[in-house]
C-alpha cells in the first residue's frame, strides 16, 4: 500500500534556527544589537511552563536574549499589564509574548491588546489579527503555529493556490489564523468546529487538511481524500505507561491509517511543534531588524 511522505518539521526547524543564529550574529557584529524576547508566564500550568522553557532554550541557542517574568496565579490583571508595559518600553526587548492560557479571572483580550503591535511576535494583538483577516491587510506578525504550517507546505513545494483546504478547529491561536493564511494563499477554505455535522464529508474534499482540535485520533483514514496533504497540529498529552515519562504526545490524526491515504503528513511529535518555536525566533529577529532598521 502507498505510504505518505513524512514532513520533517524537526529538520526544517533546525535549518531555520541555524539561519537565525547566523543573522543574529551578523546583526550583533554590525550594529551591536542583540534581539530580545520577553515572556510573561502567569500561574503554574505545567504545560505552559514546559513551552516557556523550550522557547528560552531555543532563544539561547540562536543567540537571542530572553527575558522572563513569572507571576503567581493570583496576580491581578494590573500586575500583568505592568509587566507588559515595562517590556513595551524596554529597548532591549523586541518581542513580547504572554503565555496563554491566562488565569480565568483575567481579561485575556485586554492584556493582548496592551502588547505593543511592533513587539507582538505571537501575532495575537487584535490589530494584527484584524489585518490578517482584511483583504490586502498587512499584519506586522502572524501567529507562529499557523505560520509554521504554511512554511512547511512551502518548504515541501506543496502548492496552495486554487486548492481545497479544510481546517478543523477555529481557535484564535491556531484554527482561525490557519484558515485566514490559507485563504490569503488563494486556497478555498472550509472551517470545521465542534458543532459541524458530518465533518468527514467535508474533510474528504480537502487537498490540504489542517487539524487543530486536540482530540486524539479523531481524523481517521476514511476522512482523508487519497493524495491529500495532512498537517496535524494537535498535541495532546496522553497517559502511556510504556513511555519513560509516563505519557506521550498524540496528534488529532490516526497516523497509521492516514499514512496509507495521504501523499504527505506531519508526524506528532516532530512536525508542527518544532516549527512553532522556529517561527517565534523568525518573528523576533524580524522585529529587531525592523526596529533598528537593519537589512
Ligand atoms: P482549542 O481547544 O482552543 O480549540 C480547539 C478547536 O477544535 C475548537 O475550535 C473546537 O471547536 C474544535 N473542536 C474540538 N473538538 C472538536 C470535534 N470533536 N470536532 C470538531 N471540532 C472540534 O485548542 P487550540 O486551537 O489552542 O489547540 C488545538 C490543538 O493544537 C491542541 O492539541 C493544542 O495542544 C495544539 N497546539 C499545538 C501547537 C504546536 O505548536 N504544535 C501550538 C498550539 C496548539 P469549537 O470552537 O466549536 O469549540
Amino acid at each position: 500500500s502507498p505510504s505518505a511522505i513524512v514532513i520533517n518539521g524537526m529538520a526544517e526547524a533546525k535549518k531555520i534556527r541555524d539561519d537565525i543564529k547566523t543573522e543574529v550574529s551578523r546583526m550583533k557584529e554590525s550594529i551591536g544589537v542583540v534581539p530580545g524576547l520577553a515572556v510573561i508566564l502567569v500561574g503554574e500550568n505545567e504545560e505552559s511552563a514546559t513551552y516557556v522553557r523550550n522557547k528560552k532554550k531555543a532563544c539561547k541557542s540562536a543567540g537571542i536574549q530572553s527575558f522572563e517574568v513569572l507571576l503567581p496565579e493570583d496576580s491581578s490583571e494590573e500586575e500583568v499589564l505592568r509587566s507588559v508595559s515595562g517590556f513595551n518600553d524596554d529597548p532591549c526587548v523586541h518581542g513580547i509574548l504572554v503565555q496563554l492560557p491566562l488565569p480565568s479571572h483575567m481579561d485575556e483580550q485586554n492584556i493582548l491588546n496592551a502588547v505593543s503591535i511592533e513587539k507582538d511576535v505571537d501575532g495575537f494583538h487584535p490589530l494584527n489579527i484584524g489585518r490578517l483577516a482584511m483583504r490586502g491587510g498587512k499584519p506586522l506578525f502572524v501567529p507562529c503555529t499557523p505560520k509554521g504550517c504554511i512554511e512547511l507546505l512551502h518548504r515541501y513545494n506543496i502548492g496552495i493556490k486554487g486548492k481545497r483546504a479544510v481546517v478543523i478547529g477555529r481557535s484564535n491561536i491556531v484554527g482561525m489564523p490557519a484558515a485566514l493564511l490559507l485563504q490569503r494563499e488563494d486556497a478555498t477554505v472550509s472551517i470545521i468546529h465542534s458543532k459541524t455535522k458530518n465533518p468527514e464529508e467535508i474533510t474528504r474534499e480537502a487537498d490540504i487538511l489542517v487539524s487543530a482540535t486536540g482530540q486524539p485520533n479523531m481524523v481517521r483514514g476514511s476522512w482523508i481524500k487519497p493524495g491529500a496533504v495532512v498537517i496535524d497540529v494537535g498535541t495532546k498529552r496522553v497517559e502511556d505507561s510504556s513511555a519513560p515519562c509516563g505519557f506521550r504526545w498524540a496528534g488529532d490524526v490516526c497516523y497509521e491509517e492516514a499514512c496509507k491515504v495521504a501523499s504527505a503528513i506531519t508526524p506528532v511529535p516532530g512536525g508542527v511543534g518544532p516549527m512553532t518555536i522556529a517561527m517565534l525566533l523568525v518573528n523576533t529577529l524580524a522585529s529587531a531588524k525592523k526596529i533598528h532598521n537593519f537589512k
